[in-house]
């Protein structure tokens, strides 16, 4: 008997999906799981997605926290194959903000009332950096009475540059693994003692040894990389017990190395979908930690980070540099070139944060549930 090829492929979707729901009902998820949703169409994506706003909802609310990001400099010593502001690319401006436009970016954030800011750039080890950033760390903390959430995302360096930042009153750092496979974290990095795995590994659990909510990451879409890999990174970020998570798509920049894999990458929208899920699966199986809804969503799609808001994240950085450094600080092509401080903006912002069913949390730091209730004792 012939099997109509009509049935056939309805009786596969009913048995994907009734094998996606079962998997959702899951406390725990094996790779096998993972890679299963990973794979998922758009139907059982839907479930996947419908999952994650519930656990987001459960867990830490629908609310939505602001941190003013501030890209302080684009002067970087490292090389990463990936990125637009990689110290051997000599077609960009190098700036440094001044301690004054960070100061007031940062008044700008806290007399709104977010709460929290970031500090990024591009990474230096020197005395003269490292003193620095003590030094603005403090100025913020003086700048409201309760302790302002301060957020650093500063790159790899010795534990007791970690020590000092915090001590000074940083309470989170962002470093992102990239990738958790070696060996693709090897291709998308040169081949020196400067960019190194076990390092990049190491600095992390310095990070989290001296008592910072610890943030990772990774890119979604990589040249090489494969869903098992992502599998492997959501399966990493939960072993690694990470309080904080801010994963974007990878979007090519044509100054870099890494350009000229651009044809083995997947479609921009397939990259930006992927994210998206890998966002989902996150809060579904880390369901109290804060999760960034990143620029590079919405430089894909100007309400990208709305839409993950909707399926699991909860936090947003309004680019509160000066617009001035903006253009300078591409680390991928066409990142958003607007100028999101302007009041109008962030009223409009709050609007789709609003139909995507969050209310913006105001006045609140937005500390990250998990590693309260870890250190609650
Ligand atoms: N220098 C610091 C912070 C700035 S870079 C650091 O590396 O941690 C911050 C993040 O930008 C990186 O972790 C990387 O994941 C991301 N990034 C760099 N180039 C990118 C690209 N081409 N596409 C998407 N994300 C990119
Ligand atoms: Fe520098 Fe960070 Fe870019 Fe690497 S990813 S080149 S460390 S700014």
């Amino acid at each position: 008997m012939k099997i109509n090829l009509y049935f056939y492929t309805r009786i596969r979707i009913l048995f994907n999906m009734s094998n996606v729901r079962e998997i959702l009902r899951k406390q725990s998820f094996s790779k096998e799981d993972l890679l299963i949703l990973l794979n998922a169409d758009d139907k059982e994506t839907e479930l996947i997605f419908k999952k994650a706003a519930d656990v987001k909802a459960k867990y830490v609310g629908n609310i939505t926290y602001f941190r003013g990001l501030i890209e302080l400099s684009n002067i970087c010593s490292k090389n990463c194959l990936y990125c637009g502001i990689r110290r051997e690319n000599r077609l960009i401006k190098r700036y440094n903000a001044t301690d004054e436009e960070v100061i007031n970016a940062a008044k700008y954030a806290l007399t709104r009332n977010w709460g929290s800011v970031v500090l990024q750039s591009g990474e230096r080890n020197d005395k003269e950096f490292i003193e620095r950033i003590e030094k603005l760390i403090k100025s913020i903390c003086s700048l409201s009475k309760t302790k302002p959430g301060i957020t650093l995302s500063l790159g790899e360096q010795p534990e007791e540059t970690y020590k000092k930042w915090y001590d000074a009153g940083a309470q989170r750092y962002l470093l992102r693994i990239e990738s958790s496979n070696k060996e693709l974290f090897d291709k998308i990095h040169p081949n020196d003692k400067f960019h190194n795995y076990d390092y990049r590994l190491e600095s992390l659990r310095n990070i989290k040894k001296i008592g910072y909510m610890t943030g990772t990451g990774v890119m979604v879409g990589l040249p090489f990389q494969t869903l098992e890999d992502l599998a492997d990174d959501l399966l990493f970020m939960q072993e690694f017990d990470i309080d904080m998570c801010g994963m974007g798509p990878y979007i090519e920049h044509e100054d870099t190395p890494l350009y000229k894999y651009k044809d083995l990458l997947l479609p921009i929208e397939k990259r930006y979908e992927l994210t998206l899920k890998m966002i989902a699966l996150l809060r579904i199986i880390m369901k109290d930690i804060n999760i960034a809804s990143v620029t590079a969503l919405q430089a894909i799609k100007p309400t990208g980070r709305e839409e993950a808001i909707k399926i699991g994240a909860n936090v947003i950085m309004p680019n509160i540099t000066p617009v001035k450094y903006h253009e300078s600080y591409n680390l991928y092509k066409g990142k958003p070139q607007i100028a999101p401080e302007t009041d109008n903006y962030i009223k409009d912002l709050e609007k789709n944060i609003q139909n995507a069913g969050d209310d913006v949390g105001y006045g609140l730091r937005g500390d990250s549930l998990h590693f309260l209730k870890k250190n609650k004792n």
